[in-house]
C-alpha cells in the first residue's frame, strides 16, 4: 500500500512539508475508498513520526504504528467500522497536553471522519485552533463536504484520487497474487482499492464475470446459447447483466479514451463499439423485465441470442 501512497501528490505534499521541517499541525486526507483510508491514515502518521524522511517501514515508529502500539499514536474510531464518539474527542483535549513518550510528537489519526457528527468536530475545534506544540491531527474523510467549514478551513488538504488500472496491478501485486484475478478485479473496481480487494477477495463476482468473459469470448453460434444459458439463473442473472453491462461501456468509452483492461481491448475486436451500444440498449430492456417478474429463461435466451447477432451483424459490415 506504501507503494500506491508513494504514488499520490499527497506523498509528495506531507514528505515535501516533513523535510523543509514544515509540518502542519492537521491534515484532511480526502479519499473516496474507506478502505484505503484504513490503510493510508496510518501512513500520514508513520511519515510524521518516522526516523527517515518518509516512511521507512522498519524503524521503531513505523513499527510500533503499524501494530497500533506506538505510545504517542492514537486512532479512532477505536474499532473498525466504529463511528467516532465526542468522549473519543474528549480522550483527545485531554491527551494532548500529555508529554509524547517514544517521540517529540503526540499524533491522532481519525481513521474515518465520516464519523465524526457535528457535535465531535465542534469539540475538536478548539485543539485545531491552538494545537499544543507537537500535537498532530489526520483526518481521513471520504467526502470533505462531511467537514464543517470551521474544520476545513484549520486542516492542510491532502487529496487523492482514484488509482490507474496499471498503478493498482503493480501496487497490489503482493495482497492479490493471481494476476488475472487481480487484473479482473480492477476492471470492476472505479480505481479503488477497497472495490479491488472486495472483487478480489468475492468469490461470487469472480465467478459472475468469469461466465461472462468465457461467454463472450467463446459462444460462437446459436446451438451455443443454451451451454451458457444453463449457467445463468435467478440467483445470478443481475450480477450478469451488470458485469455485461460494465464490459461494453468500457468497450464503448475505451474507443475513444483507450482501454485499461487487456481482455475488454481484446473483446473490443469482436465486438463493435456499435454492437456495444445496441447490447446495451437491449440488457436496459431486459433489466427492466426483470425488475417486472419477466421470465428468468426467457430472458437469459433473449439476451445471449441479441449479444450473437449484434457480434455478427457489425462484423459483417
Ligand atoms: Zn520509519
Amino acid at each position: 500500500m506504501l507503494e500506491l501512497f508513494k504514488q499520490t501528490v499527497a506523498y509528495k505534499i506531507l514528505t515535501g512539508d516533513k523535510n523543509r521541517g514544515e509540518l502542519s499541525h492537521a491534515y484532511a486526507l480526502v479519499c473516496d475508498d474507506e478502505v484505503a483510508l484504513r490503510y493510508f491514515v496510518p501512513i500520514v502518521a508513520k511519515i510524521i513520526l518516522c526516523e527517515d524522511q518518509s516512511c521507512c517501514d522498519v524503524c521503531r515508529h513505523c513499527r510500533l504504528i503499524d501494530k497500533r502500539s506506538h505510545s504517542d499514536v492514537s486512532f479512532y474510531p477505536k474499532n473498525v467500522g466504529g463511528k467516532i464518539l465526542t468522549e473519543d474527542i474528549s480522550e483527545v483535549l485531554s491527551q494532548t497536553h500529555i508529554k509524547p513518550i517514544e517521540s517529540d510528537k503526540r499524533v491522532f489519526a481519525f481513521v474515518n471522519t465520516s464519523t465524526m457528527n457535528t457535535a465531535a468536530q465542534n469539540k475538536l475545534l478548539k485543539t485545531l485552533e491552538e494545537p499544543p506544540k507537537g500535537v498532530f491531527l489526520v483526518l481521513g474523510v471520504e467526502n470533505e463536504n462531511i467537514l464543517l467549514s470551521t474544520v476545513k478551513s484549520r486542516v492542510k488538504k491532502l487529496e487523492i484520487p482514484p488509482f490507474s488500472a496499471e498503478q493498482l496491478k503493480v501496487g497490489l501485486k503482493d495482497n492479490c497474487p493471481d494476476k488475472s484475478k487481480l487484473e479482473s478485479a480492477i476492471t470492476l473496481a472505479d480505481g479503488k482499492i477497497g472495490k479491488v480487494l472486495e472483487y478480489y477477495g468475492d468469490d461470487k463476482t469472480w465467478q459472475t464475470e468469469n461466465l461472462v468473459y468465457n461467454l463472450l469470448e467463446q459462444m460462437k453460434s446459436s446451438r451455443e446459447v443454451s451451454s451458457f444459458a444453463c449457467k445463468i439463473d435467478k440467483d445470478n442473472i443481475k450480477e450478469v447483466l451488470i458485469c455485461l453491462k460494465r464490459v461494453f461501456s468500457e468497450i464503448v468509452r475505451g474507443e475513444t479514451l483507450g482501454f485499461k483492461n487487456a481482455k475488454v481491448e481484446q473483446l473490443s475486436k469482436i465486438y463493435k463499439c456499435a454492437s456495444a451500444i445496441a447490447i446495451i440498449e437491449k440488457i436496459n430492456l431486459l433489466e427492466r423485465a426483470l425488475f417486472f417478474n419477466g421470465n428468468v429463461n426467457m430472458i437469459t435466451d433473449n439476451l445471449l441470442l441479441c449479444i450473437l447477432e449484434e457480434k455478427y451483424r457489425w462484423q459483417k459490415l
